[in-house]
């Protein structure tokens, strides 16, 4: 007999708290040990995941397997088709196994709640415990008893949480836990098609929890420091890049805060007198990581993809599908812009800033309906992540939580003399523009003979003008 351990979007061993849950059980039932992951290219295809982040999925599969196998716990992918048929592959494999429990981390969007009801429906029993947020989704609430619709309100009382916690995480392979003899588990291969950004590059994106881990660790110790002072510079490898591991869960939060911790023991209290700017702003952010996803689950309707504010229904997107594909493509003949949505293409990655501003752009300057741009950036982002994206967007076309309000508009071109003042991340990326010298290099192409390189689809204070009379109906009471 059994217990076995169901991977979902939770790819590691290193602070795994439903991992820690089956091993004590295992150790005081002398029961063995089981793990699995559900394979469902129809629903991958379904929610538009990244290639190249599926990629990023199979690797990690990959050092798991060879992990628990250290452990002397098989690994299996099984292969599903949808979503919908998890609860009877678990089912046939429970039976074949003898299964007395299964555990898994908390999945608590819409749709993985229904599923998991599912699993204890054909009588299955499901032990679910954190592991996506540092504190759990609807534990950090306001004096009504409700989710916070303000993110420094929402960040107060969850660092006043935060700091009653002593934050020790657990890793399977420094404890005294008994094991059985090692073994090898067989190579995951997931039976990935091509896709346009090519093989994954594993000295950018590497995996298994120590390499990982490995850079969660330099970054906070060396690079952290600077943070605020680089962290808006595109050109520069100023953040972290971890969002990719966060979003399959390849990393835990709570290890990074455990990390920051660590190498900043009064990290809260110098919160409160402003020091170490660096790894505090790092730290805001992953609170906006935390703000997105209890929110998401506050607000089901953003799951839906309806807009958080209701006068933004009112929005009349112009949603041209001309306009949308030289976004897409990075042709605007904006540079910056259209640098950004190259980068993004090429390699599934883009900076924050650029991901403000190419939002900004696709809302405000094209009127192109949010959700299409949020359908893009899952198709071809590494860490596509559902709160996240969804925060990210609403948050730039203003029908979001705490959104920026409807009448700023990014200037594509003073972002660009501002977070790219040399050019460098526009002519490493638009190779039309690589021999343009000094300011030119910020402006769009009004035509003016720049080779390839596309006239600008828009004019800047029209296309200003223009959204700033459709988004007014955002601040409109009646
Ligand atoms: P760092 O700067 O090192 O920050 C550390 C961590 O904090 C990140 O790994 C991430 O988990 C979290 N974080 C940082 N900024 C934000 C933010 N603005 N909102 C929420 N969490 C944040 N992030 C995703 O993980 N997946 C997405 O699909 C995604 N889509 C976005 C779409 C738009 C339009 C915008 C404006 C932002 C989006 N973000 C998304 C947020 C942010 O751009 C990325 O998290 C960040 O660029 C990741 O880089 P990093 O790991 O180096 O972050």
């Amino acid at each position: 007999m059994s217990l076995l351990l169901w991977f979902r979007n939770d790819l590691r061993l290193d602070d795994h708290q439903a991992l820690q849950a089956m091993l004590e059980r295992s150790k005081a039932e002398n029961l063995s040990c089981r793990a699995v992951f559900i394979s469902t290219p129809k629903q991958w295809q379904g929610h538009n995941i990244a290639g190249i982040k599926l990629e990023l999925i199979e690797a990690q599969l990959n050092h798991l397997a060879r992990s628990l196998g250290e452990l002397g716990i098989p690994f299996e992918v099984l292969a599903g088709s949808d979503f919908n048929s998890q609860p009877q592959l678990l089912k046939n494999y429970c039976d074949r196994y003898q299964i007395q429990g299964i555990y898994a981390s908390v999945e608590p969007e819409i749709n993985e709640i229904k599923r998991d009801q599912a699993v204890t429906n054909v009588g299955l029993s499901l032990t679910l415990c954190q592991g996506h947020c540092i504190l759990p989704t609807g534990s950090v609430l306001n004096q009504q008893g409700h989710m916070f619709k303000r993110f420094t309100p929402f960040k107060k009382v969850w660092l006043e949480h935060v700091k009653l916690e002593t934050w020790c995480c657990f890793s399977p392979f420094n404890q005294p836990v008994q094991h059985a003899p090692a073994l090898s588990n067989s190579e995951v291969n997931l039976g990935l098609p091509e896709h346009e950004q090519g093989a994954i590059d594993c000295t950018i994106w590497p995996s298994g929890d120590g390499k990982i881990l490995q850079l969660a660790h330099d970054f906070i110790q060396t690079r952290a420091s600077h943070y605020h002072q680089e962290r808006d510079i595109p050109s520069l490898d100023s953040t972290s890049k971890l969002s990719a591991y966060l979003a399959i869960g390849a990393i835990s939060p709570r290890r990074l805060l455990n990390m920051l911790l660590q190498h900043d023991p009064l990290l809260f209290e110098a919160h409160d007198e402003g020091h170490d700017e660096g790894q505090q702003a790092w730290l805001n952010e992953i609170i906006w990581r935390e703000f997105y996803r209890h929110l998401i689950v506050a607000y089901a309707h953003l799951c839906k993809g309806q807009n958080f504010v209701s006068n933004a229904n009112r929005i009349a997107w112009r949603n041209s599908p001309d306009l949308f594909e030289a976004w897409c493509q990075g042709k605007t003949g904006y540079p910056l812009v259209d640098a950004a949505m190259r980068q993004l293409l090429a390699t599934g990655w883009m900076h924050n800033r650029l991901r403000m501003v190419v939002a900004s752009f696709l809302t405000k300057h094209l009127l192109v309906d949010w959700r299409h741009g949020e359908r893009f950036f899952m198709r071809h982002l590494i860490d596509g992540d559902l709160a996240a994206n969804n925060g990210g967007w609403q948050w730039a076309a203003s029908t979001g939580c705490d959104a920026q309000p409807y009448f700023r508009i990014f200037n594509p071109i003073r972002q660009s003399e501002r977070f790219d003042p040399h050019g460098h991340f526009i002519r490493k990326w638009v190779k039309e523009l690589k021999d343009i010298e000094g300011k030119a290099i910020h402006f769009p192409n009004k035509g003016l003979g720049l080779g390839d390189y596309p006239s600008a689809i828009v004019d800047h204070a029209q296309a200003r003008k223009l959204a700033l009379e459709e988004f007014s109906v955002i601040s409109n009471k009646s």
